[in-house]
């Protein structure tokens, strides 16, 4: 039977990440830590959710591939050999993937999407599912439609995607682990902790998912010699529940636009003479 939940994988990861943590935690953290079963859900339901967006990304991809791109070129890049096409696809994949994160977190709408991600404060391997479905799908976007469009090859698309899911559970994964020389050129347990730092310097910086030179390309690398992330998390009330957390952005938004509606109102009053109250944003969660 085809494990469709990857439940198989998820069993191997258990098996090597637990013991992984507990050999070189960066951290004392428990195994059945704060929430985990808000995570378990974020596992076994987000992936039914992001199923149809990724066939419906990869269905608009192939059309733009066979409709719009020159064939001359999509052909050149399918008749690459193998093992050319996957580090360019990793190359593509991730610039993708660092400049879809950065917007997720520089835009207010899509960061109140990304916020979820980055609510985990007891940061261990599963954190790495704890993500907001529309923000699996815009990273999906980010990564996977210049890759189908371009006519990079099935196997060379499932080998990225295959190391990708190993990357994300190690990145985040409890552990001390910063590749030495090589971090600025591959994104390693550490350069993803500080992106989930609660420490002022460290916001907003990190943003690659495989290759860190990316952000030493784009100015936006943090990785201090001398200190290591210990607190994580965002600065504002999260809700904790699965729920609650994927109703989280719509709230955050109609929130947004009420507070918005209000000061419109006001400023029409205080034109009209009357005295301006002041602003006041409505709770998010
Ligand atoms: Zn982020
Ligand atoms: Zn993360």
């Amino acid at each position: 039977m085809r494990d469709l939940l990857g439940l198989n994988q998820l069993l191997l990861a258990f098996l090597i990440f637990v013991p992984f943590e507990r050999l070189f935690a960066a951290r004392p953290q428990k195994i059945f830590r704060r929430g985990l079963l808000t995570d378990m859900a974020f596992l076994f339901i987000n992936t039914w959710l992001v199923m149809a967006g990724v066939i419906a990304i990869v269905t608009v991809a192939i059309l733009v591939n066979r409709s719009v791109l020159p064939a001359a070129l999509t052909r050149a890049v399918g008749d690459l050999p193998y093992l050319v096409q996957v580090p360019i696809v990793i190359l593509i994949a991730d610039l993708g993937i660092y400049w879809t994160h950065r917007i997720l977190h520089i835009v207010p709408a899509m960061w109140q999407i990304h916020s979820v991600h980055h609510a985990v404060e007891d940061l261990d391997w599963l954190a790495a599912i704890h993500q907001h479905p529309l923000d699996v799908l815009f990273m999906k976007v980010g990564a996977l439609f210049p890759l189908y469009a371009l006519g990079f090859s099935t196997e060379a698309i499932a080998t990225y995607l295959a190391v990708y899911f190993w990357q994300t559970w190690l990145v985040h994964a409890n552990v001390r682990l910063n590749y030495g020389p090589l971090r600025y050129i591959l994104v390693s347990p550490e350069f993803h902790h500080w992106h989930h730092s609660s420490e002022a310097e460290a916001r907003d910086k990190n943003f690659a998912g495989f290759i860190s030179f990316y952000d030493v390309l784009f100015g936006s690398v943090y990785l201090p010699k001398a200190k290591k992330a210990t607190t994580f998390g965002i600065d504002h009330p999260m809700p904790t529940r699965y729920l609650a957390l994927l109703a989280y952005p719509f709230i955050a938004w109609a929130s947004k636009r009420r507070s918005n509606n209000s000061s419109a109102v006001q400023h029409q009053l205080s034109n009209d003479g009357a005295p301006a109250q002041p602003r006041q944003s409505a709770p998010l969660s």
